[in-house]
């Protein structure tokens, strides 16, 4: 005999879940649409309020993602890898990053949307971190320090089209 007569000492799971609505929801899914041959029917008004739930959880993670980031990136401000291919090296794999989340850094100088790039100059062998942007409708080099700026982080600007983009 090797069966225990000893209760479970786990409760079932609570189903936070009323039965009212569920029966009401299966009465109407022959009547309401036809087509839908499997699943219950979703009425607009509740797939908008699954939508809306899902976009604010969306911006929470978004925001966690964004402030992660930030978090890691600020422990390279004031550094240089040394050489312009690792600097470049760096600043790319920064934007590819922030490019995947929809991310852009902020300009220290002017405030705008930018990515943070890598260029050559004269008596700096590492290269300058320099904002590339567009402002006033013209791309734009601000920065220029041989070491990694403070980053902030920022939401990439929806797209435009031309001759709409604003000043400021
Ligand atoms: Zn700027």
């Amino acid at each position: 005999m090797n069966q225990p007569e000893t209760p479970p000492n786990t409760d079932p799971p609570i189903q936070p879940r009323t039965k009212g609505e569920e029966s009401a929801l299966g009465a109407e899914k022959t009547a309401a649409n036809g087509e839908n041959a499997s699943g219950e029917s979703v009425d607009a008004a509740q797939a908008a309020a699954m939508l809306g739930e899902l976009k604010r959880e969306m911006n929470r993670l978004q925001r966690e993602i964004r402030l992660a980031i930030q978090a890691q990136l600020g422990q390279m401000s004031g550094r240089s890898l040394g050489s312009i291919d690792a600097n470049r090296e760096l600043a790319q794999s920064i934007q590819e990053m922030l490019d995947a989340h929809g991310l852009r850094v902020r300009c220290n100088q002017c405030g705008h949307p930018a990515i943070l790039r890598v260029s050559p100059r004269n008596g700096a062998s590492a290269g300058v971190f320099v904002f590339d942007h567009t402002v006033d409708g013209r791309r734009t080099f601000h920065g220029g320090r041989i070491s990694m700026p403070e980053i902030r982080l920022v939401a990439k600007p929806a797209r435009k089209p031309r001759g709409q983009q604003k000043a400021g």
